[in-house]
């Protein structure tokens, strides 16, 4: 099977298309405008806020460092508390431990909570394969899955739909759903609480992700909005876990910082309207049964790359995609990974092979911004330019021809000679192309595309010629 995270085609290739979509440009520039006004006044309210990001990146630093360790202590914490513990070293792995122990159930259908890890190792499409049906909870997911498309945004996954969209979609797809349902946001909710309530009480089992693992108590945390998420891991028989062995976490004082700075960098809110805590199994309330299937699908790899591993303190909040102006336009279809925007353009390559994923760290303009919000402090702009350098030195793209210009190009700069004759050949072949003696705003033949969005300027006489004249 392919990597589920692996992008299928090349980001300029799919962000042209995204391009295209006028319906989506308008969705995404109303909703990410509306997400990034409320966060920033979310964030202003606290005094600290920078103080509480820095904790949130100190404590990620550190817990990469001996996440052995951790994820040790985390197993320990859990098999005490009745849990069940299993290591998964890739996607195949776990899909195929979670398969197992539904078919050790003898039942055929599962409640899922939203969850990124499991979108990103393809788990609905595996269990498909051996005849159990995976229903998802989360509004955003059931738009998804009743319209067969994939999520394009990490909190909102039906971002690129508008609400008379989704009205369309449950009227024709949503069991139970009147066939004059309005596109009252409301009522698309009532119906579909309405058909999820009768699954909850029908599943025996349930799958979720986690937030974070406390690994001192061995308590695993979901935060959420709608309460499906505390459905699914309260009312069936068994509860499985899956969760990526970055989200793992020292103790429950370090869980204080991020239940801060996670609400207001995603939903705008100070706190969520749900946080569901549980510590393995309790005879007398919630699931008999508790497994966590701790993955790893590239992290400890990726761990190994000194800049790019500060992409697993990443705490999935959302907040970069929002501020991307490229995100802003292409949607987060155009990425072909669970993990669109910023966090995507760099979590992707790291996860997968670099060569998989190698034009997303180019779907950025370095603008800064990403790094501004993150609540976590990932240089996002710093690990862009590292993997661009990555992409380079092991040959994992290039365009046509580009290999061969630098090449000319880095012979020429060591030769000061050659350097100061190219400059003036240069300045002799443009000046019939300088628009009123100045800037160059068209190109001739396949140079025509540097000129499309933006002016070039002239060769400049060079210091030495200028040094030479003026003396
Ligand atoms: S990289 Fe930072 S801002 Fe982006 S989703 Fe992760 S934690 Fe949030």
């Amino acid at each position: 099977m392919n990597d589920p995270i692996a992008p299928p085609r090349s980001f300029p290739e799919a962000a042209h298309d995204a391009l295209a979509d006028d319906q989506l440009r308008r969705n995404l520039a109303h909703v990410t405008s509306t997400i990034r006004v409320k966060r920033a006044a979310a964030v202003a309210e606290l005094p600290d806020w920078e103080a509480l990001r820095e904790a949130g990146r100190a404590i990620k630093t550190e817990t990469m460092r001996h996440l052995d360790r951790h994820l040790v202590a985390l197993e320990r914490s859990v098999t005490a508390a009745g849990g069940v513990v299993h290591w998964a070293r890739n996607a195949e792995e776990a899909n195929r431990i979670v398969g197992g122990l539904i078919e050790s159930h003898r039942t055929t259908e599962v409640v899922k909570a939203k969850s990124l890890t499991t979108e990103e190792i393809g788990l609905n499409e595996a269990l498909a394969q051996r005849g159990i049906r995976a229903w998802e909870t989360d509004l955003a997911q059931l738009i998804i899955q009743l319209s067969d498309d994939t999520p394009s945004h990490i909190l909102v996954p039906a971002i690129h739909r508008n609400r008379a969209q989704i009205r369309d979609l449950f009227r024709a797809e949503l069991p139970g759903a009147p066939a004059d349902l309005p596109d009252d946001p409301s009522a698309l909710a009532e119906a579909a609480r309405l058909y999820l309530r009768e699954l909850f009480l029908r599943a025996r089992v349930g799958i979720s992700g986690a937030n974070f693992a406390v690994a001192e108590t061995g308590t695993i945390a979901v935060v959420e909005s709608e309460g499906n998420a505390r459905m699914c891991t309260t009312l069936p028989e068994v509860l499985i876990t899956v969760m990526g062995i970055e989200k793992v976490i020292p103790s429950w004082r370090d869980l204080e910082v991020y239940l801060q700075l996670l609400p207001r960098s995603s939903t705008a809110e100070r706190m969520n309207p749900y946080t569901s805590l549980w510590t393995g199994v309790d005879p007398a309330d919630g699931p008999r049964e508790f497994h966590l299937v701790l993955l790893d699908h590239g992290r400890t790899t990726a761990l190994a790359d000194e800049v790019g591993r500060q992409a697993l303190h990443c705490i999935r909040c959302s907040a970069c995609l929002n501020v991307c102006p490229v995100y802003e336009r292409t949607g987060g279809h155009a990425y072909g990974s669970t993990y669109p925007g910023p966090i995507g353009a760099i979590i992707t390559p790291l996860l997968t092979d670099l060569h998989e994923g190698a034009t997303l760290p180019y779907a950025s303009s370095l603008c800064g911004a990403c790094y501004e919000v993150c609540p976590v402090k990932i240089d996002i702009p710093r690990v862009l330019v590292h993997l661009r350098g990555r992409v380079v030195r092991e040959g994992a793209h290039s365009e046509p021809g580009e290999q061969a210009a630098m090449g000319a190009l880095a012979r020429l700069f060591e030769h000061p000679r050659a350097f100061a004759a190219a400059q003036r050949i240069g300045a002799l072949l443009t000046a019939p192309l300088r628009r009123r003696g100045r800037r160059i705003t068209r190109l001739p033949g396949p140079l025509r595309g540097w000129t499309q969005g933006r002016d070039l300027p002239p060769p400049q006489p060079s210091f030495r010629d200028w040094w030479r004249r003026e003396r």
